[in-house]
């Protein structure tokens, strides 16, 4: 479902992605690590055109992303993209912070929008705080909200940029189990993460970038036990 062929990007003369091409097939589950600035957020950003590339394609469900409004809209309906800020709205309830989306985008009535917003809650098993505001529930328990809001837009794909890097270490495994669930439910899923465990148990495809470039990509039982590249046995030294 998604192609990236060669893609580069440049912030002034400084190059952030350098040749990147990557697929991820449609069910499949993708982790990408690697050092502080090695280019992982702007790739992901790149995928939904939070930035832009300036070489290179990129293909969702074969349509390009490019300039082409109608193109950016078609590919957004189908990406779901979640951060380590949580970024709900902190005027809002719960429920309303679901129910906004499926309301306003998806054009549902509030009944049906209501009933989706429960079903997902109960999903991530924090229906009981439908009526809370954000800043009333703990870390973990926003981002499985942020979760839940995601899904409420039943997106194909999902794309989380260091999920639990804001979490406090006994709210890391709820918010794990729930993206481990989602990915036994088929969720095509690009993860941001240094949670390796995560990645072993997961991913289909373990990736490292490094200074805007893919240095390895392997299944985890490659990539933790024989990598390639010396850059990638040194950051596993550093990291585990
Ligand atoms: P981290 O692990 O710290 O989140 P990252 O791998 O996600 O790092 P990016 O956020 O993609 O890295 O940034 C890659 C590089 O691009 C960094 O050197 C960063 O300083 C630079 N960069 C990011 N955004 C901008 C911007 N808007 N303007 C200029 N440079 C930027
Ligand atoms: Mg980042």
């Amino acid at each position: 479902v998604i192609e990236i062929n060669a893609v580069s990007k440049w912030y002034g003369k400084f190059q952030v992605l350098n040749t990147v091409s990557l697929n991820v097939a449609k069910g499949e589950r993708v982790v990408i690590c690697g050092p502080s600035g090695s280019g992982k957020s702007t790739l992901i950003r790149c995928i939904n055109r939070l930035e832009e590339h300036q070489q290179g394609q990129i293909l969702v469900n074969g349509i390009e992303m490019n300039d082409n409004v109608r193109n950016i809209n078609l590919i957004r309906q189908n990406i779901s993209m979640l951060f380590q800020q949580f970024n709900l709205f902190p005027h809002l309830s719960v429920l309303d912070n679901l129910t906004l989306g499926p309301t306003l985008v998806r054009k549902m009535t509030p009944k049906q929008a209501t009933e989706l917003a429960m079903h997902y809650l109960e999903k991530v098993q924090i229906a009981n705080q439908a009526y809370k505001f954000p800043l009333q529930l703990s870390g973990g328990q926003q981002q499985r909200v942020a979760i839940a809001r995601a899904l409420c837009m039943e997106p194909e794909i999902m794309l989380f940029d260091e999920p639990t890097s804001a979490l406090d270490p006994e709210m890391i495994k709820e918010v794990l189990d729930v993206m481990l669930d989602l990915a036994e439910g088929g969720m095509t899923m690009i993860v941001v993460t240094h949670e390796m465990g995560f990645a072993r148990t997961v991913a289909d495809n373990v990736i490292l970038m490094a200074d805007g470039r893919i240095v390895e990509s392997a299944p985890p039982e490659k990539f933790f036990s024989q990598p390639e590249h010396p850059r990638t046995r040194k950051f596993l030294e550093q990291i585990l």
